[in-house]
């Protein structure tokens, strides 16, 4: 057993993780209580990250290359394809010049990795196209802070958690979003309950329901809100006048322009009370310190620039920045969003935050990595990129780390893009992303827990990441492929110069230290201190920061040579990093969301996140448990919403934009607004027949960022009529050598062939997957329903035999099939198995709760009829604690502490607290 110091993987919060392990396997995971910015603590996902590595079906293991352009992927030796995509991308090039290329990466890349890829990109094929995931995520935020502040990256520190005395969450459902640092401003309000919380979200989150105040406006409307903020402090004498004499430029034309917006007006057009308004104004205007947290509401939007700075404009007008306890707070939302900006992985910048637009800069990354010159022409961001290869001006494209296919808005253009391609190069650890099925080259890539590097967290702060065991099959570091494909395309385009990658020592050596107990560095190390050396005299200064430090203890940036320990604050001298040190006010005008509603798209339709699923499921989805707070996809609407379409919960809704259209059930819920309804961004091909929401989401982009609208789309909802139903639940019961993820991939390719069609997973100790199909008629009206079903009953093991059970009615199309465990387990053969319900599905909840456990009685009477089960989410996913026993307590008069006590819940990650809260707040006692 050894115990690995790393970096949770998930979200920007940069857990400090120890990773348990027996040197092939990693056998468990805790909080690191060394690290600053959890201090031991993690939350539902970074607790089960040991879980979610635990298989390695479904991983990528071995290089995969089409042969033909429609022939399967076969796999190949690294050399083959190693060859291929040089050969391949150094053609391209010299035919058409190096934009007919792009590379499209990674938040979750370490800043390593993206330095290659950088390099690869800019260095050596000489075009800037080289854009990330990032770009859906911060680069409104990244756009927001340079040109009102000067320089990327927050002003503050993790510790202003705890020193705030007004907390304005915008746009951030950060309970679920960034949880352990909620936890920590939980605490933080718990011993001080002067505290104000004021949460501005179109969604009664449950970041919201804590609030002091919650303003609830109408989607995209924040500009208006905080012009109107700042109308009323102004008019309250709440600006700090010599702040903003000393340290801004500007504010003359913002105090034109707010004058306009008056509490009465903004009030309308947000949708909220005019007094709300000015209480907010006041509690942040008044405040001795207020901080701001914001995130993906504000960012993912087509004036998301605009909403940025019109925040910073509330902080610097009351000169809430650069102390303890106030500031501008972007939180980041991938693990290493900020570790790409620094080292430039992004098409409009270069490293170490220097401008494609200034010779200056381009002349330092010349001469600093030995090229002839840096290309001048701006590369193109994400969603351009894409219509650029739909239009078959970038012939060939690197996807690396990422999903296009699920993450990007508009997912039909997506995919017509990645067919139009030429080339398709997917680098991934994982081989079933939807975006890997239009791969022509896969290569495999190490995961977390099998890689080294450094990711920087929200706060600017750089954590070391290790690796614990081996990687598996042949997969490689994600650097050490690029490297291997560069110094191929390197042999083309410049065979007579020294190699612009020379970095040394790969996967093997990581992994000979890794078994013996050492952080693997050489080639990983060069890299981060040429990254280094790139930084230094920048704002970002890193010079004095090396591998062996950040051992010590994660440090966070600036951090230049001779430094003990990083910046907590910037801006604390009130000098900004413009010319002249001044801040800048921006007179932004509130303009409406792209996507107008109208008679034919009348619902705002907003996306978000589920508390214990990341991003497009590719790891969480591998974690059965993580599926039981929200068992389901599904579309929330408001009760009289339902009410006026006749709708009710567990219908099945059409959601249709302009651009395309999907269904989901429906929950129905009054945490949306009346004319709102929102959808979980997580869910995709690989659990829906669909490729999820992004089928319907607007690629409109911000004109300063270019990051799409996927927080906004108009659509309309109408009832889907697919009267004829299914559901099938299958667990490893007694079956030692069963897998719930491969039978994941039995089943998952069946999706596409159904009108609608869910895989979910469930359990713990006996995990199981639920299927469930809606479809017009029994499937011999649309397709061969004996090949469908056959296929179905093969990939489930739900063959005909002793074990296995069928009623059949054909004149009503019903088959029910049933299995036991006999064929599995000998010894305890009684067990229910699992099922296919097809034709009719009453009783089904009831069946699935007795799966996994010994039947009593005839097995005959498993066909009796049976009451449908109530919903029941576990809440506390750390004890497994249902709703219902958490609803039975508070009737009985339980507080959340007395919750806490006799249950347990919200006693390890704390993830259910606010939920907890809620159900105490709505629970009739
Ligand atoms: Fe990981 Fe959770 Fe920490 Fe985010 S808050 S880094 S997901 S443990």
């Amino acid at each position: 057993m050894s115990i690995t110091r790393s970096t949770c993987c998930y979200c920007g919060v940069g857990c400090g993780v120890l990773i348990e392990s027996d040197g092939l396997r990693i056998t468990g995971i805790q909080g690191d209580p060394e690290h600053p910015a959890n201090f031991g603590r993690l939350c539902t996902k970074g607790l089960s990250l040991a879980k979610s590595a635990a298989s390695l079906t479904n991983r990528a293991l071995y290089p995969e290359l089409r042969l033909t352009r429609d022939a399967p992927r076969e796999r190949v030796d690294w050399s083959m394809a190693l060859d291929t995509v040089a050969e391949r991308f150094a053609d391209i090039i010299e035919q058409h010049g190096p934009d007919a290329v792009a590379f499209y990466v990674s938040g979750q890349l370490l800043t390593e990795d993206y330095y290659v890829f950088n390099k690869l990109a800019k260095g050596l094929v000489g075009t800037n196209n080289i854009d990330t995931n990032s770009r859906l995520c911060m680069s409104s935020a990244v756009t927001g802070y340079k040109m009102a502040l000067g320089a990327d990256g927050p002003p503050t520190c993790y510790d202003d958690l705890e020193l705030a005395q007004t907390v304005l969450f915008a746009g951030s459902n950060m309970a679920y979003a960034h949880p352990v640092l909620f936890r920590r401003l939980e605490a933080a309000k718990a011993a001080n309950p002067a505290v104000k919380w004021i949460v501005i979200d179109p969604r009664r989150t449950d970041t919201a329901v804590m609030a002091d105040l919650h303003l609830q406006i109408q989607p995209g409307t924040d500009v208006a809100l905080f012009n109107g903020m700042l109308h009323h402090l102004l008019w309250e004498g709440l600006a700090d006048t010599q702040f903003i004499a000393a340290h801004t430029v500007g504010f003359a034309e913002l105090k034109t322009l707010v004058r306009d917006y008056t509490p009465k007006m903004v009030a309308e057009i947000c949708g909220i009370l005019e007094e709300d308004l000015r209480l907010a104004a006041e509690w942040f205007g008044a405040s001795p310190a207020a901080l701001s947290l914001y995130c993906m509401g504000l960012n993912q939007s087509s004036h998301g620039t605009d909403k940025n700075l019109s925040l910073i404009n509330l902080h610097l007008a009351t000169g809430q920045i650069g102390k303890p306890g106030a500031g501008p707070f972007s939180l980041t939302g991938q693990p290493n969003a900020m570790g790409g900006r620094e080292v430039g992985g992004m098409a409009t910048m270069l490293a170490a935050h220097r401008e494609i637009g200034n010779a200056a800069h381009r002349a330092e990354i010349s001469a600093l990595w030995g090229v002839d010159s840096v290309s001048d022409r701006p590369g193109l961001p994400a969603i351009a990129m894409f219509d650029a290869i739909k239009a078959g001006k970038i012939k060939a494209v690197w996807i690396v780390c990422s999903n296009p296919a699920h993450s990007l808005p508009d997912l039909a253009n997506v995919r017509l893009a990645l067919e139009a391609a030429e080339l398709v190069v997917v680098q991934d650890a994982f081989a079933n992303t939807d975006t890997v099925a239009f791969a022509d080259v896969l290569l495999p890539a190490s995961s977390w827990g099998e890689k080294s590097g450094t990711v920087t967290n929200s706060e600017r702060r750089i954590s070391r990441v290790n690796a614990a065991v081996a990687t598996p099959g042949e997969a490689k570091a994600d650097w050490e492929i690029a490297v291997e494909v560069a110094r191929r395309i390197e042999a083309r385009l410049r065979p007579d110069k020294a190699t612009l990658f020379p970095y040394a020592g790969g996967s093997e050596l990581a992994r000979e230290m890794a078994f013996a107990g050492k952080p693997a560095s050489t080639g990983v190390e060069m890299i981060f201190n040429e990254h280094r050396l790139l930084t230094m005299g920048r704002d970002l200064d890193i010079g004095g920061l090396t591998y062996a430090k950040l051992e010590q203890s994660p440090q966070q940036w600036p951090f230049p040579a001779g430094a003990t320990q990083g910046q907590a604050r910037r801006y604390t001298d009130g000098v900004f990093a413009m010319i002249d040190g001044k801040a800048r006010f921006h007179a932004v005008q509130y303009l409406p969301v792209a996507e107008a509603t109208n008679s034919r798209f009348p619902f705002h339709l907003l996306t978000g996140r589920l508390r214990d699923q990341w991003h497009g499921m590719s790891r969480t989805g591998r974690v059965p448990q993580l599926f039981e707070h929200s068992a389901e996809p599904s579309l929330t609407m408001h009760p009289l919403d339902a009410e006026r379409r006749s709708l009710k919960a567990g219908d099945l809704l059409k959601v249709a934009s302009k651009r395309g259209n999907l269904i989901l059930p429906l929950e129905v819920s009054d945490s949306v607004a009346s004319g709102t309804v929102f959808a979980a961004m997580h869910w995709n091909g690989q659990f829906l027949n669909s490729g999820g929401i992004n089928e319907v989401c607007s690629s409109a982009v911000d004109g300063k960022s270019a990051q799409p609208e996927l927080k906004h789309a108009a659509v309309r909802v109408e009832k889907a009529e697919l009267p004829w139903r299914l559901v099938a639940a299958m667990s490893m019961a007694g079956d030692a050598e069963g897998d719930i993820l491969a039978l994941h991939a039995a089943v998952q390719p069946l999706l596409q062939e159904c009108a609608y069609a869910s895989i979910t997973l469930q359990g713990r100790e006996n995990p199981m997957l639920v299927l469930r199909v809606a479809d017009v008629a029994a499937p011999t009206d649309s397709r061969n329903s004996t090949a469908w079903l056959e296929r179905l009953f093969a990939a489930l093991n739900l063959q005909p035999g002793a074990d296995v059970l069928q009623y059949q009615d054909a004149k009503r199309g019903l088959i029910k099939r049933v299995a036991w465990s006999g064929d599995v387990d000998v010894m305890n053969p009684n067990v229910l198995r699992g099922f296919v319900l097809a034709g009719d599905i009453a009783g089904n909840e009831a069946l699935i709760a007795q799966i996994g456990l010994p039947w009593t009685g005839p097995r005959m009477s498993v066909f009796a009829p049976r009451l449908a089960a109530p919903k029941d989410r576990v809440i506390c996913n750390c004890i497994n604690i249902r709703e219902s026993t958490i609803r039975a307590e508070i009737a009985m008069g339980a507080n959340v502490s007395q919750l806490k006590a006799k249950l347990g819940c919200g006693s390890v990650c704390g993830s259910c607290m606010p939920e907890l809260n809620r159900l105490c707040q709505t629970t009739v006692v």
